[in-house]
């Protein structure tokens, strides 16, 4: 059962009660109509109350909903019975009250809460607006601007600030339903006081506020549908009567519905649940107990995850080989803060307290009540092997031992120690105070509670932890390599290297691929191509590259790479030294450079990225398809209104054509990666999608 009526006196409860989070299931929404009939049948209730049991109230839509059409009674329906009733309506409110579940409070005459409650509209989330009257009630209520900002955000509101905007009229402490009885007696026998007879005065927004909105919208929320749609939405309610604002709100609604952008973005709100689900760690393996880290090395990667922990509030310990090195790695943490202090976004007491937790020392002995030991030493196995041999010696029994490690084997490293089941790869993205990725590297001999341990810290410390198997690259990495190479032999067979970056940005990547390899340093990985034989794709892929380091162009570092960088400036610009050394590297090749469209740049990256991806999947180095999408959305950011390189190549491209692309560029090119992966072959045989590919 999903719901009950009970009178308490005078005041009718209609109960909702459909764990874990009261989601409005078809039962929910049938069960709240069956309430409102019976308590408006009953003359001698005076006033009702709906109220939800177990954690939260109404937390938003049955997502089991999402892939087919709603099931009726639609929401809809049962907003408008709320509307058409007679007596007051107090909605309690606990917990979440999210998407429809905030709608059938927007849609009761009164909202009481407890402090600790949360409202907010995050349809935006799933690329879509709140479409059961949220658009057009909400403005009502608290106003324009700040309903806009709520719905565009999505963001979560505590109920303390809703209460300050005007969306919740009391808040309670205490036994929330008695309160709401007695809120909901004090306003029986009162004309109701529905949110859509209010009015929107006509000058409710300055002139130009919508123009000027969509404009800033469509910076901050680049190339996404509903946003904008969502200050169309919000412009109804200021402009036209409740009913056609209704109206306006469904078919934009409909609209935001039919964009692919949303299914793209209801795949990576299931591929962000779906990635914590590990087979084979049964939910009985405990994680350990962690109440202290340390970090070898505070270089470019050892600061940034010292910063990650101490704003969780967890102490670490900070090593490195000299003092020189810590002054400098605490140099560039404080360098941060304060950077982040100057936005407003901490106090200086924050700042303070955050560097307290980061304790330098160049002492190993600092170490041996750590729980966890990550490494982020060079990337040597030379230099490891000594880290690794010493932790062995200082840990404390039971403490973790992670390696940041972006390529190198996380079996060779555990066997430098007498206790493999403790290490494990805990591969940060740059910068790792900022990048949500966390891929988690799964030894041959990683414990299971040792992985859980390490799942539950990316949680702790705000990540999202992507388990890989070992294997060079690990997931992201070795994807990458295609979309990099890629990117270089575009170049050097005639696109220049905005035209890549430019298709690539437009696509909605935050920067292209060669702005990348002007970020990363053009340097990582020169001393590798140079031993391999020239004639290999690999050394020709980065012959040009290769030319710009001779010249001393290392990339931004050097205000100079593949484009130009102006002191204190991070802009790229063209450069002519650069298109030089294209010419003479392709002519040097032997290449006839020709046009290229921005449909092959497209094609190439992420079709080399994929074919690697689907390789990934079939050596069972990922569990699933959507954590190849979740590792580029969180570590390289990849659009999620694209939903991520697999979900492109299936969705948008189609996987036959996919496949079909591979064998041309194959033919053309030579095997390279286009040698499409057996997985893709069989899939596609099978008419399969990747969702069945294990
Ligand atoms: P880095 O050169 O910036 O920093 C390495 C630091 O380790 C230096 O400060 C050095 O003094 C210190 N160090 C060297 N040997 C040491 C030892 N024996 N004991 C203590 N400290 C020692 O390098 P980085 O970019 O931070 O990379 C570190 C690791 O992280 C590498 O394994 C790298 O592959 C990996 N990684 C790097 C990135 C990236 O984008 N830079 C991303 C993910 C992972």
């Amino acid at each position: 059962m999903s719901g009950r009526f009970e009178a308490r006196g005078d005041v009718g409860i209609i109960w909702i009660d459909n764990p874990p989070v009261n989601a409005i299931s078809q039962a929910v929404r049938v069960a709240l109509l069956d309430g409102l009939k019976q308590a408006g049948a009953d003359s001698a209730i005076k006033a009702v109350v709906i109220a939800c049991a177990g954690r939260t109230f109404m937390a938003g839509a049955d997502i089991t909903e999402f892939n087919g059409p709603m099931k009726s009674p639609g929401l809809p329906e049962v907003i408008d019975a709320l509307d058409a009733f007679s007596k007051p309506v107090v909605a309690a409110l606990h917990g979440t009250a999210f998407g429809g579940g905030f709608e059938v409070a927007l849609a009761c005459d009164y909202r009481v809460a407890l402090p600790n409650a949360q409202v907010g509209l995050p349809e935006v989330k799933l690329g879509l607006l709140p479409g059961a009257g949220g658009t057009q009630r909400l403005p009502r209520l608290v106003g324009v601007e700040p309903a806009l900002q709520a719905m565009v955000s999505g963001d979560p509101i505590p109920a303390p600030v809703a209460h300050g905007m005007g969306a919740i009229d009391k808040l309670v402490e205490g036994d929330l339903t008695e309160a709401a009885v007695a809120f909901a007696r004090e306003k029986s026998g009162s004309p109701r006081r529905r949110v859509r007879d209010r009015s929107l005065t006509a000058n409710a927004v300055p002139a130009g506020f919508f123009d000027e909105a969509r404009r800033r919208i469509a910076k901050e929320k680049r190339n996404l549908f509903s946003p904008q749609r969502i200050v169309d939405a919000v412009e109804a309610a200021a402009t036209l009567p409740f009913d056609p604002g209704i109206q306006r709100e469904r078919d934009l609604f409909l609209e935001c519905a039919r964009n692919p952008q949303s299914k793209a973005l209801q795949h990576v709100f299931f591929a962000e649940r779906q990635v914590s689900k590990i087979p084979g760690l049964p939910s009985e393996v405990k994680p350990r107990p962690l109440q202290s880290v340390a970090i070898i090395g505070a270089g470019t990667m050892g600061g940034g995850i010292a910063m990650n922990f101490a704003n969780a509030g967890i102490p670490v310990t900070l090593l490195e080989v000299n003092q020189e090195g810590l002054d400098r790695g605490l140099g560039v943490i404080r360098k941060n803060y304060e950077a982040t202090a100057a936005k407003g976004k901490l106090t200086a007491e924050q700042v303070e307290t955050r560097m307290g937790l980061i304790t330098p020392t160049l002492s190993y002995d600092a170490l041996a009540h750590a729980d966890l030991v990550i490494e982020a030493v060079f990337e040597t196995l030379e230099v490891k092997k000594k880290v690794f041999e010493t932790l062995d010696r200082v840990a404390k029994k039971g403490a973790i031992l992670a390696s940041n490690t972006s390529y190198l084997s996380i079996d060779t490293i555990a066997g430098y120690t007498s206790r493999p089941e403790d290490v494990l790869g805990m591969h940060f993205f740059s910068p790792a105070n900022v990048m949500k990725l966390l891929e988690v590297v799964r030894g041959a001999r990683t414990a299971p509670d040792v992985l859980a341990t390490a799942l539950d810290v990316a949680k702790r410390i705000k990540k999202v932890g992507v388990v890989a198997g070992n294997r060079h690259g690990f997931i992201g990495n070795r994807m990458l390599e295609g979309y990099m190479r890629e990117g270089s032999l575009l170049v050097l067979e005639g696109a220049t290297p905005q035209q890549v970056d430019q298709a690539l940005v437009k696509f909605g990547m935050p920067m292209g691929v060669l702005q990348m390899g002007d970020l990363a340093g053009l340097d990582i990985g020169y001393r590798s191509r140079k031993d391999r034989d020239p004639a290999t794709f690999e050394a020709r892929a980065g012959a040009v590259a290769d030319k710009l380091v001779e010249l001393g162009r290392l990339g931004q570092k050097t205000q100079a790479g593949y484009y130009d960088y102006p002191p204190g400036n991070r802009t790229p610009v063209p450069s002519g030294v650069v298109a030089k050394v294209i010419e003479e590297t392709a002519a040097g090749q032997g290449i006839q450079r020709r046009d290229i469209s921005e449909q092959e740049i497209l094609e190439r990256c992420f079709l080399a990225m994929v074919n690697i991806g689907c390789e990934v999947l079939r050596e069972g180095i990922a569990y699933r398809s959507s954590d190849l999408d979740i590792v580029y959305l969180y570590g390289y950011g990849f659009p999620a209104h694209r939903g991520g390189p697999m979900f492109w190549a299936e969705h948008e491209l189609g996987l036959p054509q996919a496949l079909e692309k591979l064998r041309e560029y194959g033919r053309e090119q030579g095997p390279r990666w286009w040698t499409p992966s057996p997985l893709l072959e069989r899939l596609v045989a099978e008419g399969k999608g990747f969702a069945q590919a294990v």
